[in-house]
């Protein structure tokens, strides 16, 4: 089943995702990480990403459900999680859409349920190896040597938008853009909400509850 997980930035998409990637063989459409690629490259579209990630803001709908659109179009054949797209009602609708055209349905929408007041601790211990992506936080999920990546012995380093004056604003354009999609996926009744409080594991083995594999 085609999935898509959201959530405040803090709660735990990425993580999730990626043991659902490791697990169960899920293909990771991660509009985040999409960004940051084309940024490393120095594209077009990550000259124009960076302007509004580096605020805190979210990229525009029309650049972004494009990039969606060229990567579901490329992975026909594959299960597939979106990991933080849609980010706004227009983005659901359109992916609504796009969906239909692909003859394709997302059968659960994951909410990763976290308190407010946790999401800002998250973030802020948050670290990322740049070479892997794989994600620790100083105090709660520590690297078993400080600053370098178990997986690969990378450099671990704080990413721009997890900076102190970055994340208020992240978290009032998630209250204003994306918690709406709550009611959205209700009313298309294929909305589920899991505590995203605890270790990974657990938060892992409740969405495991929930999807039933
Ligand atoms: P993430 O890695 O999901 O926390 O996303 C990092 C940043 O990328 C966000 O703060 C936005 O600036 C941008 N971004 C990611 N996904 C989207 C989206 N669906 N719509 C607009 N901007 C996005």
């Amino acid at each position: 089943m085609n999935l898509l997980i959201f959530g405040a930035p803090g709660s735990g998409k990425g993580t999730q995702s990626a043991l659902l990637v490791e697990k169960n063989n899920y293909k990771q459409i991660s509009s985040g990480d999409l960004f940051r690629n084309a940024i490393k490259n120095q594209t077009p579209l990550g000259l124009k990403a960076k302007e509004y990630m580096d605020k805190g803001n979210l990229v525009p709908d029309e650049l972004t459900i494009n990039l969606i659109k060229e990567v579901l179009g490329e992975n026909k054949d594959k299960k597939f999680i979106l990991d933080g797209f849609p980010r706004t009602i227009k983005q659901a609708e359109a992916l609504n859409d796009l969906l239909r055209e692909l003859d394709r349905v997302v059968g659960i929408a994951l909410f990763l349920e976290v308190p407010k007041e946790k999401l800002k601790g998250r973030l802020i211990g948050r670290r990322v190896c740049k070479n892997c992506g794989a994600t620790y936080h100083v105090d709660s999920y520590p690297p078993k040597h400080a600053g370098k990546c178990d997986n690969c012995g990378g450099e671990l380093i704080q990413r721009a938008d997890d900076k102190e004056d970055v994340i208020e604003q992240r978290l009032d354009v998630y209250e204003a853009n994306t918690a709406p999609l709550k009611d959205f996926y209700k009313r298309m009744g294929i909305f589920k909400s899991i505590d995203g409080l605890g270790t990974q594991d657990e938060i892992y083995k409740r969405i495991i509850e929930v999807l039933e594999i």
